[in-house]
């Protein structure tokens, strides 16, 4: 594959940045993109023709703006596979993965907002007055604004669009950086843009990392309305500190430590295979991935057998092999960072039921970013393995006596993003999942996503819901006409 350069998209045109950083694929290490980093004048322009541009893109008709939103879910379909090659170099996800997930969901999210904005309804109230009469109150909603968007790396394309359909659906402009680990969707999205004829200014793209880049030239950008944010926690403690002093909306979707919760009357193979699939999926690199699990005492032994069966089943193969199921990590750096927890969980007493290292091939992908699905027990409540986020294919399994008991231990985190129940009582999976505080709770199911839903999490893991109508907080603001009647 030729080496890319991967430009800055701004006011419609593509720009070299100031300098090139080099992004590598993590399967084998090859150099397969030189990204151009944006100067703090190149952010600023991309705010400006944001800002230029908003009064147009506000105006134009439902219609006319959301057919620009079908349009471009039209043209990534219709470079499908160069997006689907491109999200696979970038990040190592298997094939199989990619090609029903990240570039479809990427496709779906314009449809979806577009669908969102064009048939929207507005909440109204009939207002008894003192005078005997009435008065009708409104809540008409204008577009946030210029909409500053930062995505991570795990789900490239689909956590890009997003945040940018409802941006764009709803009349915003916006500047959006993706993540420096995973920028080239993001550049192929904006030729999309180029390529339908999308009004120059309404959506720009730069490239560039957090401090002193791109990230924080937006997110410190004193005519930037508002930051929608997807990654880690402690980056979005440092965005709300940069944004305090403008006081500007944000939406956070952030870290989790998710838990599946495992009763002896569940239907035992679905549980198996639903929890695999939450932990190992994407190679444990979705916000929504199980680590922790916990388990009906009287099925606890079978389920960590069953467990670790599906674990070392898993095919850790060449990201564009079919029959791959599980790629490399994003980056040797994070896999550094998940490595110190393999360590750490020895060194925190764990028993390692399978995995806790990195495989070796003897071949390129001993270049690669690859590492063990692994399953640990005997961990105590309170190791760091169970409170902080790993963001790999690990999990920690221990029992639970009583219903009162998983819950609590489900519950004891500070993050709240997602769980899931597995039991065919389904009372009780009512009961449980409603008690589960978390934005998202799943009853013998995992990451089955209705986009009109609201998503996010609480504590730890976030501040907002984006999602179907849910996505109007951030990026409308409602002003409230009363009209005496
Ligand atoms: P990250 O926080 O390191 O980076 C995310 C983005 O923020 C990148 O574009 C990065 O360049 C930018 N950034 C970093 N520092 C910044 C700063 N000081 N100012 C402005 N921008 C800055 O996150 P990541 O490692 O790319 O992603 C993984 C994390 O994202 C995990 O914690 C995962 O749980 C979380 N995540 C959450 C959700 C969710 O919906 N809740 C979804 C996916 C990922």
């Amino acid at each position: 594959m030729s080496v890319r350069h991967l430009r800055n998209f701004i006011g419609g045109r593509f720009h070299d940045g100031i300098r090139t950083f080099a992004k590598h694929n993590p399967a084998d290490g090859a150099l397969i993109a030189q990204v151009h980093e944006a100067s703090r004048d190149q952010v600023d322009a991309a705010v400006a023709a944001a800002r230029a541009a908003l009064p147009g893109w506000a105006a134009l008709p439902v219609g006319e703006r959301t057919a620009y939103l079908y349009a471009l879910a039209d043209g990534i379909e219709r470079r499908f596979d160069e997006f689907l090659q491109a999200e696979i170099a970038d990040t190592g996800k298997p094939v199989g993965w990619a090609s029903q997930i990240d570039i479809p969901r990427g496709a779906a999210n314009f449809r979806s907002f577009a669908e969102i904005a064009r048939t929207l309804d507005m909440e109204s109230f009939m207002t008894d007055t003192p005078d005997g009469r009435q008065a009708l109150n409104y809540a008409y909603r204008k577009p946030l604004g210029v909409v500053g968007v930062i995505s991570p790396w795990n789900l490239p394309l689909l956590l890009f669009t997003w945040k940018v359909a409802p941006a764009l659906a709803f009349g915003n402009t916006v500047v959006a950086k993706p993540s420096e680990v995973t920028p080239t969707t993001a550049t192929l999205l904006a030729e999309v843009a180029e390529e339908i004829g999308l009004p120059p200014g309404v959506f720009n793209v730069v490239h560039g990392f957090g401090p002193n880049s791109a990230g924080e030239f937006i997110t410190t950008h004193p005519d930037i309305d508002g930051i929608t944010f997807t990654g880690e926690t402690a980056t979005g403690s440092t965005i709300m500190k940069a944004v305090a002093p403008g006081v500007k909306p944000v939406s956070f979707e952030l870290g989790g430590k998710n838990a599946a919760l495992v009763f002896d009357d569940a239907d035992f193979d679905a549980a198996v295979a639903g929890v695999a699939r939450s932990v190992f999926a994407n190679c444990g690199q979705v916000c929504l991935c199980t680590e922790r699990v916990y388990v009906h005492r009287p099925i606890f032994d079978k389920f960590v057998s069953a467990l670790k069966i599906e674990a070392e089943k898993l095919v850790l193969g060449w990201p564009m092999d079919p029959a791959t199921t599980m790629g490399p990590l994003v980056s040797h750096e994070h896999r550094s960072k998940v490595q110190s927890y393999l360590k750490l969980a020895v060194e925190e007493g764990a028993t390692v039921v399978t995995g806790g290292g990195v495989p070796t091939f003897g071949d390129a992908r001993d270049e690669g970013a690859y590492i063990q699905p692994t399953i640990w027990t005997g961990l105590p409540e309170t190791a760091r393995c169970i409170k902080e986020e790993v963001f790999g294919p690990v999990c920690h399994i221990a029992p639970f006596d009583t219903e009162e008991d998983a819950i609590r231990m489900a519950n004891d985190t500070r993050y709240g993003l997602a769980a899931a129940v597995w039991t065919t009582n389904l009372t009780r999976g009512h009961r449980v999942a409603q008690a589960m505080n978390v934005g998202l709770a799943w009853v013998n199911c995992w990451f089955l996503r209705d986009l009109r839903t609201p998503f996010g999490g609480s504590g730890l893991s976030g501040i907002g819901r984006e999602g179907g109508r849910h996505s109007l907080h951030f990026y409308t603001e409602p002003t409230n006409v009363c009209v005496k009647l």
